[in-house]
């Protein structure tokens, strides 16, 4: 994986397990159960991106399209702080979008092209979650066909534009902790391998005790095998 840059996630057991961090060029799926840190990851790697390449970032800006309304300011103020970065100057740094729906979600990426061309400094686009708004507007198997139709081509757009200018996506997908309960739904199979077929890299994240999360790679040949332990802090993501 020739010429990839990593950005940090925090957690060095984390970064680890990916290779060294969230790689430029590739799109990273964190897919999980409600509370089991995709959020807080976003927020984390909205920040990490801005530090130096010798502090673990790429110093550049995010992208975070917001398709929950779950992103919070004071968790940028906040991580920024704990990692030395000025909190006002890190808030600059990352153009916060809300997507209303799915078309809306579509067309804010059809203009990003634009956006990273006049702001060359983007090195990390977020979509939390990718899938939310195709779940609620286009619910069952008789909307299957449909939905994944748009999702593909919004996958594919979001998979040239991290090729085209050598930047980081970041995709969330919320999966409940029974996979069993998705017979029926066409995103999410059982075993929790959507059906969309995009080139990136998988992570399944889950609630272990208190703080701490469980990360694990699913479906990825070049990267090892195994699961890794990092905690969800007031500071952000840590070992
Ligand atoms: P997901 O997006 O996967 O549903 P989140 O990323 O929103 O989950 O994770 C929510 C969890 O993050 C909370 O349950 C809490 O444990 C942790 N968290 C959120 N905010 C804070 C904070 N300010 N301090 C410490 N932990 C926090
Ligand atoms: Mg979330």
């Amino acid at each position: 994986r020739i010429n990839t840059k990593k950005i940090t996630t925090g957690s060095q057991a984390l970064d680890g397990l990916l290779g060294g961090g969230i790689e430029t060029r590739t799109m990273t799926e964190f897919f999980g159960e409600f509370g089991s840190g995709k959020t807080q990851l976003c927020h984390q790697l909205s920040v990490n991106v801005q530090l130096p390449l010798e502090k673990g970032g790429l110093g550049g800006k995010a992208v975070y399209i917001d398709t929950e309304g779950t992103f919070r300011w004071e968790r940028i103020e906040a991580m920024s702080k704990a990692i030395g970065l000025e909190p006002d100057s890190a808030m600059n740094n990352i153009y916060y979008m809300r997507a209303i729906n799915s078309d809306h979600q579509m067309a804010i990426v059809d203009d990003l092209q634009e956006l990273i061309g006049k702001d060359p400094a983007i090195k990390l686009v977020i979509v939390d979650s990718i899938t939310s708004h195709f779940r609620a507007e286009f619910p069952g198997r008789e909307n299957l066909a449909v939905r994944q139709q748009k999702l593909n081509k919004h996958l594919h757009q979001l998979v040239r534009l991290a090729e085209m200018y050598d930047l980081a996506v970041i995709i969330t997908n919320q999966v409940m902790a029974r996979p069993d309960m998705f017979y029926g739904d066409p995103t999410v199979a059982v075993g929790g391998h959507t059906l969309y077929h995009v080139p990136g890299i998988r992570v399944q994240l889950k609630k272990s005790r208190g703080n701490k999360r469980i990360a694990r790679i699913v479906d990825a040949p070049h990267l090892p095998e195994g699961e890794v332990v990092f905690a969800i802090t007031e500071e952000g993501v840590r070992d």
